[in-house]
């Protein structure tokens, strides 16, 4: 598994464990706000393996989990493998995914490695290609969401709150999502490296905390389970 960068020690990535996070490289969306750009780009580092294996070992024990985010993992061929590795050295796992892959999804549910999984659900359904890119389809990310509710798996879906959703959008992806564990509302912020035909939009606004709360409120109807 190819590694382009690592969190060593967190406490927001996983929620209630203190975790490393390890990135890695390659995404088939291609989200105009996404704070990962470089690992898009291939102006990315790759971290030596023994680095990244050393720095595991080390710290076994001493982590609660590790989280798996990129990028998007469930591209990358030898995930399986890697998250048995990682699973040896006895640390529970998170996987960040934006929700393209589900038959991935089904086969690392039947590994039985990972502990949690975050999927994110971006848009409105037909504002996918807009908002994700060219490739972006809705259509697999609600599977994904689908198969991890009809599992045991331990999940939340996330949705970055960008300026360019409006309440109506919002109030649509609640609707497009089956009843979800867990429904986290991110604030947006701009990211610090973005395509220059993009500085317009990235640069619109962020909805204040307030205004998050007061949406998280009225989608509540409809999502019970959302945080913002
Ligand atoms: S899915 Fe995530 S990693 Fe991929 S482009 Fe969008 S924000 Fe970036």
């Amino acid at each position: 598994m190819i590694i382009a960068g690592m969190i060593k020690s967190s406490l927001i990535d996983y929620p209630g464990h203190v975790s490393c996070v390890l990135f890695v490289p390659g995404c088939n969306f291609n989200c105009f706000y996404c704070h990962n750009r470089s690992l898009l780009d291939s102006s990315y580092t790759i971290i030596d393996p023994r680095v990244v294996e050393d720095f595991l070992k080390k710290r076994a024990g001493l982590l609660d989990g590790a989280v798996i985010t990129g990028g998007e993992p469930t591209l990358h061929h030898d995930l399986i493998p890697y998250l048995e590795k990682i699973k040896a050295l006895g640390y529970k796992i998170k996987l960040d995914t934006n929700g393209s892959n589900p038959e991935v999804i089904k086969q690392v549910l039947q590994s039985g490695l990972c502990d949690y999984f975050a999927v994110d659900y971006k848009a409105p359904a037909a504002k996918y290609k807009e908002i994700c890119g060219g490739n972006a389809d809705a259509g697999p990310v609600l599977e994904t969401i689908n198969i991890l509710l009809g599992s045991n798996a331990d999940f939340e879906v996330r949705t970055t709150v960008i300026p360019q959703l409006g309440e109506d959008d919002l109030m649509q992806m609640a609707k497009e999502l089956p009843r979800l564990p867990r429904y986290m509302l991110n604030r947006y912020r701009r990211p610090e490296k973005y395509r220059p035909s993009d500085a317009k939009k990235v640069s619109q606004k962020p909805y204040t905390d307030d205004r998050l709360k007061e949406l998280a409120r009225l989608i509540s109807d409809i999502q019970p389970n959302t945080v913002a």
